[in-house]
Parts: C-alpha cells; structure tokens; sequence
C-alpha cells in the first residue's frame, strides 16, 4: 500500500520559489570586476533569472542544452545555476584554471551550446574556441561599459541581453530525475570525469549539508563560500543557503585575497564559511599579521584535502572559529562525511580529542560508507582496520556521464569505490589515510602521508608539507618530506625529523626531508603529488 501523500517533486524550482517568497528582502552581496560590492535582494536576483530563462530561449538553447559557466563566485553565476537548471537545462560549472587542453576536452565531451564567462577567463576561450565546435556562442558576464573587445565569435553582453527581456517567465514542471548540472573532475589521472547531478539528488544534498551537524544553516548565518562555484558548485553552498534563506557574500576575483575575504568577513556579517585547507592558510596568516578579528565568523568548512590539526587549533584558538572539518568528492555532490561530536565524543580530551578532530568525520544521513579488504570483504569499524572505502547514497553518481560504465569505480552491488583508503572507529568516523594512489608502502605496511603531513604542520616554522613515498632498496618505499619553511624560518633537516619523535611511531618518521620554495597545486588548490613526484623524480635517498 502506498501512503497519501502529496508527489511533488524535489526540484531546485521549488528552492527559488521558496527564497522569493519567503526571504525575498534577504541580502546577496558580491564583488564582481566591474562593482567592488554589488548588493541586491533575493527578490531581484530570482526575478533577474526569469530573465535570463528568457535570454537562454531567445538564443536557442535546446531542451537538455549543457550550458557551461567559466565564472567567479558571484550573483551573476548565481543567477545562472537557477536560470539554467530551473529551465530544465544542465548548469556545467568549467573550472578555469584547468589547463587549456582540459578545457577543450571538458567543452566538446559536454558538447556545450553556450558559453557564459567572466571577462578574465575570455583570453583563454579566444586561444580554444576554434576547437569547439558544437559551442554555439558566448556570453560574457559584464556591463556594456565594462565589455572587454574579444575575438570570440557570436559573443553577447550578458546585461545588454538582460536588459532586453521582461521577468514574465513561467519556470516549467521538472520531473526530479531531471539533470541539473555537470562537473568534471580534475582528471589527475586520465580524461576529467563527468558527474551529472539531477535535481533530486541536489535538493537531497542541500537538506542533508544544511543539517546542525553539518553545516548547521539558519535564516539568520551570513555565508561565504571561498570554495569555487567551479569547484563541486561551491559545495552546495548557493542551493542551501538560499534553501535557508542566508545572506550570500561572493569574493568574486578576490577569492585568494585575504584582505578582501577579511573584509567582506568583518564587513557584512559573516559567519559561516567554506574552502580547501590552501586557500584558509593565507586568510590565517593575514589576520595574524594585521592583528585582525574574523568575528563575526564563528565557523569554517574546510575539506577538499585533509585539513592539518594546527589550522584547526589556530582557527578555534585565535579567532573562535570552529573548523567543520569534511571530505567528499565531486561524485558525491561533493559532501559525505563532515565531523561534528556525538554524545559519546564530544567528552573527549587531551590527545584523544585532537586525535578526533582530524577525523574526517561521520556519514551524513542519506550516505553510507564501508571499508573493504583487496578481496571485497568488509572490515571491522574498530578505527585500526583500513582498507578501500566505499559509499553509496542519495547524492551520490551512479556512472559518469557517457562513460556508460566505462569509468571503473561503480560496482554491480551498487558501491562507489572512492579510491581513498580509510579507517572507520566504533562511533562511525572515518579517518582518511591516504588516496589508494598515494599510500606509502615501507616493508610491507602502510604509512599515511596525511598524519605525517599534519604533524610537519604542527610545526610553527613549516608554512606548507607534503609527504610522497620515495622507492627504498630495503624497505621498498619510505616517505620523504617536502617542506615550504615560512619566511625567515631556519630550520634544519634533523631538527625537523626530531619534531615527529614521540607524535607518529617511529618507523613512521619521514627518511629524509628536501626544502622548496613552493609546492604544486591542482586546479583547485588542493597538493598536487603527481607534480610534486614528477619534480622529484630524480631524488635518491641518502646513501641508496
Ligand atoms: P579532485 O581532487 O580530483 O578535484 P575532488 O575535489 O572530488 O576531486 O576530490 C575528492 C578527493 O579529495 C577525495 O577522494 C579525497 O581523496 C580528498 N579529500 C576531500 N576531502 C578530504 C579531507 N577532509 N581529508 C582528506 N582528503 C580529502
């Protein structure tokens, strides 16, 4: 027997409504290229975007058209991911800082009909365009004033097209299952894969990210996603919060630049926001050196990569920010796990409490996890046992888009092998040990590069680490440490490898440390190992 009640279906259209209706005065403030800080109302963003529906029909775009953006954080791009999905179209967020090869490759295996991209990023769309061909034409997000001249063909004016249109538009009925939007990962290895979210899984994925041990959202939080639109749509940030109806605060262009993030922190009341662990260096720093308050911000997502034990100590220390530590992939949409205590942990002390503040954190509802041994048997959660980790849930991708299978991660009972390996305690936190793809293997037993590189960050001399493992005639594989000291800082090899004594077990310490300048960086801020090995592909151990 089914229950009697009402089929309406999860869609992002119903988020939009809610936010007009409900939180229609509400704030979202932005730093574009043309407006230090451009400021409107929940009411003239939802109404810009019945516009740009009507702009998107009068340029054509087909039914299930992938329209991608190369754009800021901003209210522009906002408008966008509801203009284009609530149309029943695909929202295609393209990370711009991906090499331009990638580029092309992401564009033609979307087969994208309409570009949207912000001035800065029209430089690098000159160089491809000629190389995507199904790319029907651009629109680039400024003023008429501000309209940078371009060689891109059939280029528009985002606001000149605006302009022209009246808000009288009726956003269609979407069946739920209807795709929404479409990500590529970074493609460390091979081609970047396709994840095409629909509007069920998103809204799901709003829900459970908004929760109180989540993200904790409220009517009343200001939110800065430092994390890129491009980058797994801001973590969901600009679907929550408008679900919540939160003040939005963009950095625009200013993304990386502390300064303007304290700014618009201190400024327009800030008090929740979000961003990988490299990104939160530099905004720490520059308030420890200017002797500012982050206040009113009160708590911080921080994921993408393992975020290092003393940015959470700085943060909560300094500033009274609590750090709400995550992991998740693009092909969750991107959040699985976030840590928030249980009644159980929250008594923890000492050690075992910032022993547990690394954790990765427990599933949110709506995801499953497990870990498997080489064999696909399931593992004990006693917080020892690490093997392959595996999730299945409502937001997460059940293939990658027109790979039909191909993409090798999706097992026929219906797991997503994510390609980390963790552990998992009694109370259900994981703890990521390593990508299977990074894990340091020294006499048969794994090392987790993740623990060593949080513990050289412990260190009040080290700005950035990163531990690869390096091959070994004994040992086979030992782990070799690879430092940016921070300015003016002296320290040596042996006084650095001393710091680990007593704080990992001993065959743990890294064999040898090498000092740089700067380490690599993926196209979205997280430690780049495969470039980091490839620069130090040449290196030997002492004495091997
Ligand atoms: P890519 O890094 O390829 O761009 P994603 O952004 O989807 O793709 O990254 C997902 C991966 O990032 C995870 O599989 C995991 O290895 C890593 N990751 C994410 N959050 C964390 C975290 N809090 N701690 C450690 N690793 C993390």
């Amino acid at each position: 027997m089914f229950g009697l009640m009402m089929d309406l279906p999860l869609t992002l259209t119903t988020f939009m409504r809610h936010g007009e209706r409900n939180h229609g005065l509400q704030e979202i403030v932005s730093v574009t290229h043309d407006n230090p800080r451009h400021r409107y109302t929940y009411r003239e963003c939802f109404s810009r975007a019945r516009r740009l529906a009507r702009v998107l029909d009068r340029l054509g775009a087909s039914e299930n058209a992938r329209v991608a953006t190369l754009a800021w954080n901003d209210y522009r791009h906002l408008e966008l991911y509801y203009a284009i999905s609530c149309s029943g179209r695909i929202c295609h967020t393209v990370n711009p800082r991906l090499f331009e090869a990638q580029i092309t490759y992401i564009l033609n295996h979307a087969e994208d009909e309409w570009v949207f991209v912000d001035p800065a990023f029209v430089p690098r769309l000159e160089q491809i365009a000629k190389e995507s061909p199904a790319v029907k034409g651009y629109v680039i997000l400024s003023d008429a004033v501000n309209m940078p001249s371009t060689s891109l063909p059939n280029a528009y004016c985002y606001e000149t097209l605006l302009k022209a249109e009246s808000d009288d538009y009726g956003w269609p009925a979407l069946d739920e299952r209807r795709a929404s939007g479409l990500c590529y990962t970074s493609g460390t290895t091979g081609n970047p894969k396709g994840v095409l979210y629909d509007h069920r899984s998103t809204v799901l994925m709003a829900f459970g990210s908004a929760l109180p041990d989540s993200c904790g959202l409220s009517a009343t939080d200001g939110v800065l996603p430092i994390v890129p639109m491009f980058h797994v749509n801001a973590w969901g940030l600009p679907f929550s919060a408008i679900m919540v109806g939160a003040k939005l605060v963009f950095p625009g262009p200013a993304l990386s630049d502390p300064a303007t993030l304290t700014e618009l922190i201190t400024v327009e009341g800030v008090t929740v926001s979000a961003g990988v662990p490299t990104v939160c260096l530099p905004l720490l720093a520059h308030v420890q050196k200017t002797q500012q308050s982050l206040a009113p911000l009160n708590r911080i997502v921080i994921g993408g990569s393992a975020c290092p034990l003393s940015m959470m100590e700085a943060f909560r220390d300094r500033h009274q920010v609590r750090v709400i530590h995550a992991w998740g992939m693009t092909e969750m949409s991107p959040l699985g796990t976030v840590n928030a205590p249980t009644a159980q942990t929250r008594t923890l002390e000492g050690v075992a409490h910032a022993e547990h503040l690394c954790s990765q954190g427990r599933p949110i509802p709506g995801v499953e996890i497990k870990i498997t041994d080489d064999d696909n048997v399931e593992l004990p959660w006693d917080g020892k046992a690490s093997g392959a980790l595996k999730v299945r849930g409502w937001w997460v991708c059940r293939d990658y888009f027109r790979l039909e299978g191909a993409g090798g991660a999706h097992e026929a009972d219906g797991w997503f092998v994510t390609g980390d390996v963790a552990s998992i305690d009694p109370h259900g936190f994981i703890r990521i040990t390593d990508r299977a793809k990074d894990v340091i293997k020294s006499g048969g037993e794994w090392i987790s590069s993740i623990d060593l590189e949080n513990t050289a960050m412990g260190h009040p001399d080290i700005e950035e680490a990163a531990v690869i493992g390096v091959t070994h005639p004994k040992w086979q594989e030992r782990p070799l440490l690879v430092v940016v000291r921070k300015p003016g800082a002296e320290i040596r090899v042996l006084d650095l490898l001393r710091w680990f004594e007593g704080k990992v077990a001993k065959w743990w310490i890294p064999e040898d440390v090498v000092f740089v300048s700067s380490l690599p960086h993926t196209a979205t801020g997280k430690l780049s190992k495969l470039e980091l090995r490839k620069q130090l592909v040449d290196y030997r151990f002492p004495g091997t």
